[in-house]
Formats: structure tokens, sequence, C-alpha cells
């Protein structure tokens, strides 16, 4: 029997995305997911109201204020099974060191490619600093202007919307309705015509034998999620 990837291998190619360690990563996104848009979601643009003042602070917030002034999620609550898995409390560990892999890997390979200082520091700054630059921005859109604007096919209990214009440098994550309406299906966008990468690769990962226990969307799930009216924003 072949073995698929473990947790752990994905978190460590996870923490190269420097998004903070992998333990308090699904805390804060099982708890977003716990409260999407109500007390208690860590990062809603909805927190302060719906005055246009509100929505811009909002806005702020659930795009990189709240990692500012962020009060820590519970691991213990939202996530006892990383907690208890002594090989993703190693990755969490790693995590530093993952980031400093992370950001000299690429001027390490610019230097050598290049054989020269100039091509270590270019590489460093656009194959570090600014790659993860954009996909921060991008991940934080999707907590902001994915909770705030685009079509909500799909019946679910906070303002997730889907954002097309996300949905190619996002991987698919932008079909963020979708996303909140079925949080446990590999494919988020579900709808004819919906680029989503991260499913595709998905798909080949689980052809190869890495992934297993995929979860894809099935159509009477889908149909009883469904709105009767298509769309709202
Ligand atoms: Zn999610
Ligand atoms: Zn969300």
């Amino acid at each position: 029997m072949r073995r698929g990837i473990s947790y752990s291998h994905c978190g460590i190619f996870a923490s190269y995305a420097e998004q903070g360690p992998i333990i308090s990563w699904v805390a804060d996104h099982r708890r977003h997911h716990a409260y999407a848009d109500r007390g208690g979601d860590p990062h809603s643009p909805w927190r302060f109201g719906t005055s246009a003042r509100a929505l811009a602070k909002g806005f702020w917030h659930a795009h990189m204020g709240w990692l500012f002034q962020r009060e820590q999620t519970n691991a213990t609550r939202f996530a006892p099974d990383l907690l208890a898995d002594p090989d993703i409390q190693r990755v969490n560990r790693w995590f530093p060191a993952l980031t400093a892999v992370s950001l000299l890997a690429p001027a390490v390979a610019g230097g050598l490619i290049t054989w020269s200082w100039w091509g270590a520091l270019t590489a460093f700054f656009w194959a570090g600093l600014v790659r993860v630059a954009v996909l921060h921005h991008v991940t934080w859109s999707v907590n902001s202007i994915c909770h705030m604007i685009g079509d909500r096919p799909f019946t679910a209990r906070d303002k997730s919307a889907n954002f097309w214009p996300l949905a190619l440098l996002s991987m698919g994550e932008s079909w963020h309705n979708s996303h909140h309406a079925d949080p446990t299906c590999a494919r988020h966008g579900v709808q004819r015509g919906q680029i989503d990468i991260s499913a595709r690769l998905i798909r080949i990962f689980e052809k190869l034998g890495w992934a297993t226990k995929v979860r894809w969307p099935r159509p009477e799930r889908l149909a009883r999620r469904l709105k009767t009216a298509a769309r709202t924003s």
C-alpha cells in the first residue's frame, strides 16, 4: 500500500508561504469558519458595522490589521488534533528556520545560476520578498474582498462571496462562497467555468497516490446548498 503525503509534509511546504506557524494558522482558520462574520471571527470586514466608515475600517482589519492587534486563538480548543501530533509540533517549531529557507533558497539559487552577488540579491528581492508580498496580499484579499464583494450562489451563514477576478491569482481560493458553503470539499470552483488550480493539483496528487480520502463535490450536496435565486451581492 502506498502512503499519502502526511500532514507534516504539507505543513513544511505550507510554512514556506510564511503565514505563521502551522498550528496557529489552522486554529485561526477554523475559528474563522466557526464564527465567520460574527463575533469571534478573527478577521471579518463586518466587525465594526455596515456604514461606509465602518466598512473601510473593517476592510483594513480583515486584510491585515488583525495580524497586528490580534488576540491569540486558543489552539487547545481549535486545533487539539494538531497539538497531539508530534510531527506537526516539530514543523510548528521549525517555522522560523523554514521561513529563512524560503527567503534564502532563491537567493542562493540566483547567486549560483548567475555566479554573482547581483544575481543573489535580485533573486532574493523578486523570488523572496516580492513573492511573499504578492502572495500575502492575495491571501489577505480572500479574507477582506471575498467577504465583501461578489456573487453568493450558495447558502452560507456568513458574507462570503465568489470574486472571479482573483480566481487565477488565488488558485481557486476566491470561490469563497462555495468554500464556506462546503468547507471540507477539495474543489472551491464548483460551478461551470470556475477555474480552480488548487483542485487540479489535489487531483494530480490523488492520482499519484499522495493524497487520499479527498472529498470532491457531490451534485446532491451542491444542489442542497444552492440558492434558488442565484445571486446577491
Ligand atoms: Zn477556509
Ligand atoms: Zn472566509
